[in-house]
């Protein structure tokens, strides 16, 4: 399906996590295409919208929203949530993203270790240097590799050492579905299942994780995503259709190098089925 130019985006990245974009460039990149509601999602924090609240330069006509992308397990995959709209002021939200710095932390120790029991030369305060206080992940390991010539590029990267299944794939820091949900709700948010096509699940695999999903408060899906194969758009949006479930869906943009992943760019709404943006626009 072809990409096409929204009025909302609800799942983008800044350097705040692992953007190339300042929150305050992707915030001018939204109004410079026009958008008029803007979701920042980085992952595990919503400092960027903190920042944008206190020090950016906001205009009437884009509104800016809180997320963020937490990570989680499900049957010891990697899943991800997106949470809409949290209080993320509150210290109740601040203390969700504290444990989270904590178990990245946690997770990056883990990841030189075994990155360099792999042969790699990892010097971790140049990585940590270059992050600049971002939510540290493989993405940053994946640059610095690059940089020092021991991987041609990310994606060599991640195919050899940091995908889904490689040695770098260090999950066991992550919260489960069910606490990442629980933590978005309770401090007033929205949950979307992130990007159900990139967790190369089985049709049923997938519906149980859907399933379990909804059955601990989960409200929305990533319906409309780049890239993601017609039929299994065709059957979520079947299923959302028959039990309510609410359809999202976003971008995912990291950086404006990627074609595919333009922000405010995505497949157009499916006519069928109740859309989170009324939601949102409705709270
Ligand atoms: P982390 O937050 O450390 O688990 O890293 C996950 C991030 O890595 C994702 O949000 C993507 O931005 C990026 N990523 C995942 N898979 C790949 C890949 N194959 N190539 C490049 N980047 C990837
Ligand atoms: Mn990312
Ligand atoms: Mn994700
Ligand atoms: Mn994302």
């Amino acid at each position: 399906m072809t990409n096409i130019a929204h009025t909302w985006e609800m799942h983008c990245h800044s350097t705040f996590s692992d953007g190339t974009l300042s929150a305050q460039g992707v915030y001018d990149l939204a109004l410079e295409r026009q958008l008029e509601h803007l979701v920042l999602t980085d992952h595990d924090t919503a400092a960027g919208y903190r920042w944008l609240r206190e020090h950016g330069t906001l205009s009437e006509s884009l509104r800016l929203w809180p997320g963020a992308e937490l990570s989680t397990v499900w049957m010891k995959r990697s899943v991800h949530i997106v949470g809409i709209g949290m209080d993320v002021m509150s210290p109740a939200w601040q203390a969700v993203e504290a444990r989270y710095d904590q178990a990245r932390e946690s997770r990056f120790e883990r990841l030189l270790f075994v990155l360099r029991r792999e042969g790699l030369t990892l010097d971790e305060s140049a990585i940590r240097v270059q992050a600049d206080g971002a939510t540290l992940g493989r993405p940053h390991i994946a640059r610095y590799l690059v940089d020092t010539g021991q991987a041609k590029d990310s994606a060599q990267a991640f195919k050899r050492w940091l995908g889904n299944g490689k040695v770098g794939d260090v999950k066991q820091s992550w919260p489960e579905l069910e606490q990442a949900v629980a933590d978005i709700v309770a401090n007033g948010g929205w949950a979307v299942l992130a990007h159900p096509h990139r967790y190369k699940l089985t049709w049923r695999k997938l519906e149980q994780l859907l399933d379990d999903f909804t059955a601990v408060g989960g409200q929305a899906v990533e319906v409309s995503c780049p890239a993601m194969p017609p039929a299994m758009r065709q059957r979520l949006v079947d299923h959302c259709c028959e039990r309510d479930i609410l359809i999202g869906g976003g971008s995912d943009f990291h950086q404006p190098e990627v074609p595919w992943a333009r922000l405010g760019f995505y497949p157009q709404w499916p006519s069928l089925g109740p859309k989170l943006v009324d939601s949102l626009l409705n709270s």
